[in-house]
């Protein structure tokens, strides 16, 4: 499904995702798909949590128990392919990187879509910073529960 239309099954999504007793702190999906030379989300994890091993080329690895759910390795990914994902308050809530302009803002409602670009609910802005070292918007949003493996990105303001 990646090589032919650009995102990921659910299979694929699912498989880098936690057990809801796990998500009840926040943690790094790591969806990163392919066998790239790539480790900045290593480099940049304060815990030590992401691992790749000694081939650069493999897929990185989470740790959930040694993840905080800081977020620094969000802003640290070049391929946009980390999101922080928890359990809280029976919504689903995310840190994610966001690149366009304007940026949300605090307690606003966004329409948020799927990996696919299907629209799939409406999410609330929970907050926002950014990187300190890459400056990437980190945004975190909330939506309903049962949207937790589909939620990918906000597109633009609920009208
Ligand atoms: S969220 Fe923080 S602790 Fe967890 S993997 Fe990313 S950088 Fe490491
Ligand atoms: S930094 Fe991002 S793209 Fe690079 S290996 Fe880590 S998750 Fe994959």
């Amino acid at each position: 499904m990646l090589d032919k239309f650009g995102y990921p099954t659910a299979e694929q999504v699912s498989s880098r995702f936690f057990p809801e007793a796990v998500l009840v702190k926040p943690k790094a999906i790591l969806e990163c798909y392919e066998d790239i030379p790539c480790n900045p989300c290593v480099t940049s994890c304060p815990t030590g949590a992401i691992t790749i091993g000694p081939d650069i080329n493999k897929q990185p690895v989470l740790d959930p128990d040694k993840c905080t759910g800081c977020a620094v390795c969000v802003g640290a990914c070049p391929g946009l392919a980390i999101m922080v994902a928890q359990i809280k308050e029976n919504r689903a809530w995310f840190k994610i990187p966001y690149e366009f302009l304007p940026h949300p803002a605090k307690n606003e409602l966004w329409d948020a879509a799927g990996r696919d670009g299907t629209l799939i609910g409406v999410a609330k802005i929970e907050g926002i910073a950014l990187a300190s070292k890459t400056k990437t918007a980190i945004v975190t949003v909330s939506i309903e529960k049962a949207q937790l493996l589909r939620f990918a990105t906000v597109v633009k303001k609920h009208a």
